[in-house]
């Protein structure tokens, strides 16, 4: 196993239980079943706005055709959940605990089913898809855990009178997702929504639809009733439908900055709370004191796991000029090694990109990067591999740009790709500035071995995920979400139970009502 995963690997890799053999190979996967979860079941949606078709990004291959749903479909889906939502709301909470930690459990048991899935749709190694599938069954522990100490405050008020609230669910949510963390991220979502007393209905990414279907068979499975944890399948027009429902309570929502917006547009004219995770293009800060070889573990962490495809990762990295060349050298040695190929080879760390767009889209940065003078170090060319049945598949060689200023289109706007854009800076006043020169918030991270630094540098980053000597930590029990246009609300931690319920506060009178007419 690479160590080069640190901490993360340290926390994960010893509840690993998956058996290693796995009966599907790349390019041999293919859905033959339908995609839509409806009242416990697999349903064709019962109207259509198109078809999608999902790839293996490796292979290039189609392995799911199917309908989007139309507003009928995501209609009855709503329904089903409304159904399922008056049975889960009046068990305790104690209740819920019980049926989802049999689901937590079943993941385990399914783990390598589900890591293997997600890594044919989306394309990430499958040891980071196991860590995925690890995070997943942990969230639903978590919130199990929470779901049964759920309690109000109790209020003395004159006269022996009293005040009471009560925490309460707020009905159906809709759940919209990203492709990059496909069934991670809808446990993020229903791992919170449930442990409250909610139902869901939930839209994955078009482009990867696969796997989360099997969360809800799991669901079901472990005891929730049929129709808790509905999902439908499509795109922009299928997420409008289930965004503009009337009996859809709230939206949380994962993607981009341009979609996070109109959904935010959508829920107001409904009133209704939205979570918001969006994109980002967060600084990681290398001060001439840190550890040189974490700080290089730290920025290899902080660009390249899932092909660059995430929404924290620290890709504006700022260097101190005393150290630059060291550190460049360093890095961009570490990323030459990084092995690029088929994800579900046991030693492969890099997969393709998600599809054929979005890698011509990271390859367009990269152009117009050279073009504004930034220096290729290494990588940021597409990419063959040796093996015959990879050679349709969306790699690029992981890539470290050098000579890089802050007016650049590379370090300005979030890649989702593996580049890296390194920035050398002089002094600590200077580089906090132009970290925080960005309208993203999501994260930022520092390495230093001045612990003074370090929490003087993270409280003046304006983000709302640090980190101090690491980076792309994320346990289920730290909250998660960003500050300005990286979104609002937050996932994870205790505080997500904030946004997925509402207060009720009820004021008994033990005396005679004094009225004053
Ligand atoms: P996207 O905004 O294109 O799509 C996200 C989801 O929204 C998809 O399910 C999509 O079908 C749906 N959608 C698109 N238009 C819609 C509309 N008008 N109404 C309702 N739903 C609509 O984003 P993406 O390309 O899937 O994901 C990449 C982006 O997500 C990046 O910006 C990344 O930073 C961000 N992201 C953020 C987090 C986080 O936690 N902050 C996590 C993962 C990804």
């Amino acid at each position: 196993m690479n160590l080069q995963f640190g901490p993360l690997a340290r926390l994960l890799i010893p509840n690993i239980r998956f058996v290693m053999s796995r009966s599907i190979s790349t390019g041999t996967f293919q859905n033959a079943q339908p995609l839509n979860y409806r009242g416990g079941k697999r349903v064709q949606p019962i109207d259509s706005v198109g078809q999608e078709q999902a790839y293996e990004p490796s292979t290039g291959r189609v392995i799911a055709t199917f309908d989007c749903s139309g507003e009928k479909e995501v209609h009855e889906a709503i329904q089903s959940a409304k159904s399922a939502f008056k049975i889960w709301s009046q068990k305790s909470g104690m209740e819920r605990s019980r049926i989802m930690l049999e689901a937590a459990r079943i993941i385990r048991e399914r783990g390598e089913e589900i890591a293997t899935v997600e890594t044919i749709n989306n394309g990430k190694s499958i040891f980071e898809a196991r860590v995925d599938v690890e995070i997943s069954w942990m969230t639903l522990e978590y919130y199990a855990g929470l779901a049964g100490s759920m309690s109000g405050q109790h209020v003395q008020l004159p006269g022996g009178s009293f005040a009471y609230t009560r925490r309460e669910p707020l009905g159906v949510c809709a759940g919209i997702g990203a492709w990059n963390y496909p069934f991670q991220i809808a446990c993020w979502k229903s791992g919170p929504a449930l442990a409250c007393g909610n139902a869901m209905v939930y839209k994955p990414s078009p482009f990867t639809p696969v796997s989360v279907v099997l969360l809800a068979e799991i669901f079901v499975e472990a005891g929730v009733p049929a129709g808790l944890f509905n999902v439908v399948q499509g795109g922009a027009a299928t997420g409008e439908f289930l965004c503009k429902h009337p009996d859809v309570a709230k939206v949380s929502f994962t993607g981009s900055v341009p979609t996070g917006s109109k959904i935010m547009e959508m829920a107001s004219k409904g009133i209704k709370p939205v979570t918001l995770e969006l994109g980002g293009k967060s600084p990681l800060i290398i001060f001439p004191d840190s550890d040189l070889e974490n700080a290089v573990n730290g920025a290899m962490m902080a660009n390249f796991l899932t092909q660059g495809q995430v929404c924290c990762n620290g890709t504006r990295v700022f260097v101190h000029r005393d150290i630059l060349e060291k550190f460049t050298e360093t890095v961009v040695k570490k990323v030459k090694k990084i092995k690029i190929g088929d994800p579900l080879l046991e030693d492969t760390r890099m997969g393709p990109l998600i599809n054929r767009p979005h890698m011509e889209k990271v390859l367009g940065f990269l152009k117009t990067a050279r073009e504004q003078g930034a220096q290729i170090l290494t990588g940021g060319e597409p990419y063959t591999p040796e093996d015959p049945k990879l050679k349709g598949g969306y790699f690029i060689t992981p890539c470290v740009l050098g000579n890089c200023n802050d007016d650049m289109t590379c370090v300005k706007e979030e890649i989702f790709g593996p580049v890296m854009s390194i920035l050398p800076f002089s002094s600590e006043e200077e580089v906090l500035q132009r970290a925080n020169n960005t309208t993203y918030g999501l994260a930022g991270g520092v390495f230093t071995r001045d612990i003074q630094r370090a929490h003087r540098v993270v409280a003046a980053l304006q983000a709302g995920m640090c980190f101090i000597n690491n980076y792309n930590v994320s346990p289920v029990e730290m909250p998660f979400g960003g500050y300005k246009k990286s979104g609002f609300g937050r996932e994870n931690g205790q505080v997500a139970i904030e946004y997925y319920s509402q207060l009720k506060t009820v004021c008994v009178e033990m005396g005679n009502v004094e009225s004053v007419f």
